[in-house]
C-alpha cells in the first residue's frame, strides 16, 4: 500500500480525498492547520518550514504522492490568501520532491476554475511566479477589501497552476509527474463562507454548473472531486503530466467555449 500525503485533508475536498485513500488501505499524512498529523499554519513560513522538517521526518523512506489541497477562499485576508494558496502550496509541493523522486510518485495541486475567469490581476501573477516575493505579493494584497480580495484568491489559483505547468517537464524527466485539478463551485466549508458573504453570495450562485442543472443540490460535492483527483494520482493516469483538469461540471466550458 502507499504513502501519501496531503495538506488540507482535515474538511472539504481534502477530507473527502484523504478518506478515499484510506479506505483503499493507503497511509495517509495530513498536514493542517487543525486536526492534522502534522498541525501547523501552512501561511505563515516558519510553521511551513517546521511542517516540512516533520514531513521529512515521517516520509524519510519516500512518498508515492503529495497532495497540496490547503487552500483559503476570497473572504479570507488577501496576505493570507497569497502566503497559503501559492507560496505555501508551493514550498511543500517543491519539498516533497525529493520524497516522490525515491518512489517514483506524483504530485497534485489544487488550483481553481477561477483561475481563467474574467478579471485575473495579472499583477499579482507575476509578484507570485515571475518575481517569486511573497512580502511584496502580501503587501500588494493586505488592503483588499470586499469583492476585490477575488483578485488574490484568482491571482494565486492562477499563479499555482502556471507554477506546476513551468516545472511538470522538468521533473516528470526526474520520474515525478505533477498535475492540477482546479474544482469548480464544491460544497465544503469554504464556499459556505462564501455564500454567506454579501460580497460573494450573489457571484457564487450566479456560474452555472451544467452537470447540476436540475437536481436538488446545485453544487458540486467534495467526493465528486476527490474521485477526480484519485484518478489523476493513480497508474491509471501515468500519461498525465502538467495537465490543468477542470473538475467543474462543465462550467469552464461555458464561460469560455472558445479556448481550452
Ligand atoms: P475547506 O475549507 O473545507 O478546506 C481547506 C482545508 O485547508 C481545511 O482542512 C483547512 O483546515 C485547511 N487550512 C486552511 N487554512 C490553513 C492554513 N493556514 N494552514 C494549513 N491548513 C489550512 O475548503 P475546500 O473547498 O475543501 O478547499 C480545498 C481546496 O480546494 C482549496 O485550495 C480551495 O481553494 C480549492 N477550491 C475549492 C473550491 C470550492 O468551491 N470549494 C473551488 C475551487 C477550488
Amino acid at each position: 500500500m502507499g504513502f501519501y500525503a496531503i495538506t488540507g485533508g482535515t474538511t472539504g475536498i481534502g477530507a473527502a480525498t484523504r478518506k478515499l485513500l484510506q479506505e483503499q488501505g493507503h497511509t495517509v499524512i495530513n498536514i493542517d492547520i487543525k486536526g492534522g498529523d502534522i498541525t501547523a499554519d501552512l501561511a505563515i513560513k516558519a510553521e511551513r518550514q517546521r511542517a516540512i522538517a516533520e514531513l521529512q521526518q515521517k516520509a524519510a523512506e519516500g512518498l508515492d504522492c503529495f497532495i497540496s489541497c490547503a487552500g483559503v477562499g476570497p473572504t479570507e485576508p488577501g496576505d493570507r490568501i497569497m502566503s497559503l494558496n501559492y507560496f505555501a502550496a508551493k514550498e511543500l509541493t517543491e519539498a516533497a520532491f525529493p520524497l516522490l523522486a525515491k518512489k517514483g510518485g506524483n504530485a497534485l495541486v489544487v488550483s481553481s476554475n477561477s483561475a481563467n475567469m474574467a478579471g485575473l490581476n495579472t499583477e499579482f501573477v507575476a509578484i507570485m511566479c515571475d518575481e517569486d516575493d511573497e512580502a511584496k505579493a502580501c503587501q500588494a494584497a493586505k488592503g483588499l477589501e470586499g469583492l476585490a480580495k477575488q483578485q488574490a484568491y484568482q491571482g494565486s489559483k492562477f499563479a499555482i497552476a502556471k507554477w506546476v505547468r513551468r516545472i511538470s517537464g522538468k521533473w516528470a524527466a526526474r520520474g515525478v509527474r505533477i498535475n492540477a485539478i482546479a474544482p469548480g463551485a464544491t460544497m465544503t466549508p469554504l464556499l459556505e463562507k462564501g455564500l454567506a458573504d454579501p460580497n460573494f453570495t450573489t457571484g457564487m450562485r450566479t456560474y452555472p454548473i451544467p452537470t447540476q442543472y436540475g437536481k436538488a443540490d446545485n453544487f458540486l460535492k467534495p467526493e465528486q472531486i476527490a474521485q477526480c483527483m484519485l484518478f489523476m494520482i493513480s497508474p491509471a493516469a501515468d500519461c498525465l503530466n502538467g495537465t490543468v483538469l477542470y473538475a467543474d461540471g462543465g462550467t469552464d466550458a461555458v464561460l469560455r467555449t472558445e479556448r481550452f
